[in-house]
């Protein structure tokens, strides 16, 4: 029983140890299963706690992005505006309110409109209407005006904003007070680009022409459209050599600018000065972008000065260079030539038979004569020589750069040559046609003198010499020629010191009729004595009248002798004629009224006188000579043709000069009686004078061969040696009564 109980027991036992075995274990694993959370727990609380860490940090993170975006937002360069849907200010930064100079609270919930200038106002709510519309514009242009009354140039621009606060505006302004100064700037520099007196003319750095304005136009006559892309030495006008272009850039390369005179060329090809100035324009980095040229016609102002230059230096009638500015010139290329170890050739001018052109045709011809002759002139030279005038017909050029003697020697007579050629074909002025010639004195530098008034006189002497010798020719100055000038200079003084002291005589020439055996004539013959022996009236007469004396010795002439024949009292003395000569000049500048006077004073009936001319006065102006001769018959006297046949007077011509004695002239009755073509002259002469009416004479007879045959001829009256040489007015008085008397004089005839 004890076991069976024992067994129970020990059964209960071992199932109650079982159990609590069982317990245990399920309790153990229970506490493991607690650990395990609590482990998880732990494990969960870190990361939780890493979490909040990571959160703090955006926290911060964001807190610092908000200040910065407000900082960003005040502080942007820009002002920004926030409106809400009726415009009024929502939020605005710094910047605006720094812009407007007002407080934020006195911006924010008042429409933005009233910054606005009110002119403004209505476009910019279309502004906004337009935007909100879903039309928005890009940008608009307002004034905004600050608290202190500033006015702002501002542009806005605009973003719609729909978000759930409802329909916001994001307005920018920018101010654009400095983009519209510029602009402003801008505008004024086109303004003063386009309109400017000056013309400008702006190149790339290879000189290239970017940009022209309308007084560049205006000037130079190009358009702006013809000269883009070309250099502007389109304009130049070839006035200035290449030294001249090479010295001008040379100065702006190395002070940027370059400034003075310049003569440019217009399109119609006119030359005409500038002032100019050109600045060479650089980047950033220092080289040269730019050329900008300004420049103004200085043509007009020149002219003002010109004007006032032109009277110095110029010659008004012929516009060349006058004698001050021919003696720079000379100077200057004498110094060259010096420095260049070369020659200047000096030629020196004359026209001939000038005087007898302004004489006859008048002064307004002879201008219009010089005037044409400085024009051949100047084509028959290269332009860099000068060509002067130095007063009357009297014209210097200046040859330069000529090398060795002969060469240059060579040049001067070539150039000589060519004006002789030029000058001698005839000139058309004013209706008439002028034949002249000039003769050319070459002085050569520095053979001939190294300085400019010895290279002067003595291109002047060899002219004289040219004129004197030949006419019509060259001479090379010599020393021999000094001579001559010398003779000519004391002849001058010489003779102004006679014609004062009265020193000036007359001799008369019988004119016999050899049929009647009578004197019918004399001729009054000038004489002077001077203090080296008489000379030849044919030698002195031109030197009196280039002092201006001619027209006075002329009236003495005519008073003295026809009071001297008409005082002479022997039988038949009262039927002689008395001739006078009167040059060109001397009857262009005659006056019939001293003639009357003449006349008058002396008592000698006007049908006694006789004027002699010769062919050479009807070369230009026929017309004044032949009224003047017209007036002097119109009186009574006569005219007797001088020296016929050695002038230029056609027969044809001959015919309408009112002349009423031929004079044979003596070189014909020369070669008489042999001279078969003398003979010839002769004898058609009488025929043409015969047949127009004319008497005529024979003068320079000296053999009694010729006489003979002169009468054979049928030509009875003659003057010459062969009777009687000129004598004084007592001999000639003595001689006439002896003659007419019948007592074949042996006078100063046979002398
Ligand atoms: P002409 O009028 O033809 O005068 C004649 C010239 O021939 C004079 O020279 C006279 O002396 C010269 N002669 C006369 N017969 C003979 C002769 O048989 N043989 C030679 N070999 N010569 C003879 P002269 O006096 O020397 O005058 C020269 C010229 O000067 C004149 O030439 C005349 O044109 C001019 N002349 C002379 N007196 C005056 C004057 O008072 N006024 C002007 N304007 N000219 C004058
Ligand atoms: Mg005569
Ligand atoms: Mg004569």
């Amino acid at each position: 029983m004890m076991d069976h109980m024992d067994d129970e027991n020990g059964r209960a036992l071992l199932e109650a140890l079982g159990a609590a075995r069982e317990r245990i274990a399920e309790l153990e694993s229970v506490q493991t299963e607690y650990v395990k959370v609590v482990e998880d727990l732990s494990l969960h609380q870190e990361e939780l706690r890493a979490q909040n860490e990571d959160l703090r940090q955006a926290q911060e993170a964001l807190a610092e992005a908000s200040r910065r975006y407000q900082d960003l937002f005040d502080f942007a360069p820009i002002a920004y505006f926030l409106l809400d849907e009726h415009g009024a200010v929502v939020e605005v930064n710094f910047t605006a309110c720094q812009m407007l100079g007002e407080q934020r609270v006195s911006i924010v919930h008042r429409p933005m409109r009233f910054h606005i200038g009110a002119s403004e106002r209505q476009a910019f709510d279309l502004f906004l209407v337009e935007a909100a519309a879903g039309r928005p514009s890009r940008t608009l242009d307002v004034t905004l005006s600050s608290r202190d009354g500033r006015e702002i140039p501002a542009q806005l621009s605009l973003v719609v904003d729909r978000g759930n606060r409802g329909l916001r505006f994001r307005v920018a302004a920018i101010d654009i007070s400095e983009r519209h100064l510029a602009e402003e700037q801008r505008r004024l520099a086109a303004t003063m680009f386009e309109e400017s007196n000056e013309g400008v003319v702006i190149t790339d750095a290879k000189g290239n022409i970017q940009r022209v304005n309308r007084a560049f136009t205006v000037v130079t006559g190009y358009a702006e459209k013809e000269v883009l892309g070309k250099k502007p030495s389109i304009l130049s006008s070839g006035r200035h050599d290449s030294v001249f272009y090479k010295v001008m850039w040379e100065r702006l390369e190395q002070s940027g600018g370059w400034m003075g005179e310049i003569w440019n060329r217009r399109k119609n090809g006119e030359i005409y000065p500038e002032w100019l100035k050109i600045n060479a324009i650089r980047g950033a980095s220092g080289q040269i972008r730019h050329y900008v040229g300004i420049f103004s016609d200085i043509g007009d102002r020149k002219r003002g000065t010109q004007e006032v230059e032109r009277f110095a230096f110029y010659d008004t009638l012929t516009d060349l260079p006058n004698r001050t500015l021919f003696v720079e010139r000379l100077k200057h290329a004498l110094i060259r030539a010096h420095r260049d170890k070369q020659r200047v050739a000096l030629l020196y001018l004359d026209l001939d038979r000038f005087k007898s052109v302004n004489d006859t045709l008048g002064h307004q011809t002879g201008d219009l004569l010089l005037q044409q002759a400085a024009q051949r002139l100047c084509q028959l030279v290269r332009t860099y020589d000068t060509v002067a005038r130095l007063g009357g017909d009297e014209f210097t050029v200046v040859l330069t750069d000529l090398e060795d003697d002969t060469s240059a020697r060579d040049t001067a007579e070539r150039v000589a040559e060519s004006i002789r050629e030029h000058l001698a074909r005839p000139f058309h002025v004013g209706g008439h046609e002028i034949v002249t010639g000039c003769s050319t004195g070459i002085a050569m530098y520095p053979d001939d003198g190294e300085t400019c008034s010895d290279l002067v006189k003595h291109a002047d002497i060899a002219m004289y010499h040219a004129k004197h010798n030949s006419g019509n020719g060259h001479a090379f100055f010599s020393p021999e020629m000094n001579a001559r000038v010398v003779r000519r200079v004391s002849m001058e003084s010489a003779l102004r010191a006679a014609v004062r002291r009265e020193e000036l005589t007359l001799a008369y020439q019988p004119v016999i009729d050899v049929a009647a055996a009578r004197v019918v004539g004399v001729e009054a013959l000038l004489r002077w004595t001077s203090p080296d022996g008489p000379v030849s009236p044919l030698e002195f007469i031109p030197v009196l009248e280039d002092l201006g004396l001619g027209h006075d010795i002329a009236r003495w002439v005519l008073a003295a002798s026809s009071r001297v024949v008409n005082d002479w009292r022997f039988e038949g003395a009262d039927a002689l004629w008395l001739s006078v000569n009167l040059s060109p000049l001397q009857l262009h500048r005659m006056l019939m009224a001293w003639v009357w006077e003449s006349l008058e004073g002396s008592g000698l009936a006007p049908e006694r006188l006789v004027v002699e001319v010769t062919e050479d006065h009807f070369r230009h102006n026929s017309d004044a000579i032949i009224d003047r001769l017209i007036e002097i018959r119109a009186m009574g006297a006569r005219v007797a043709l001088d020296d016929f046949g050695t002038g230029h007077s056609s027969l044809g011509r001959l015919r309408n000069f009112p002349i009423d004695i031929v004079k044979i002239d003596r070189s014909f009755v020369n070669g008489l009686p042999h001279d078969q073509k003398d003979l010839a002259i002769v004898n058609t002469i009488i025929t043409m004078a015969r047949h127009l009416g004319m008497d005529y004479l024979a003068e320079g007879v000296e053999t009694p061969g010729q006489l003979e045959l002169l009468k054979r001829q049928g030509c009875g009256l003659i003057q010459g040696y062969v009777f009687a040489r000129p004598m004084t007015a007592d001999e000639c008085a003595a001689w006439c009564a002896d003659y007419n008397a019948g007592r074949m004089p042996v006078g100063p005839a046979l002398h």
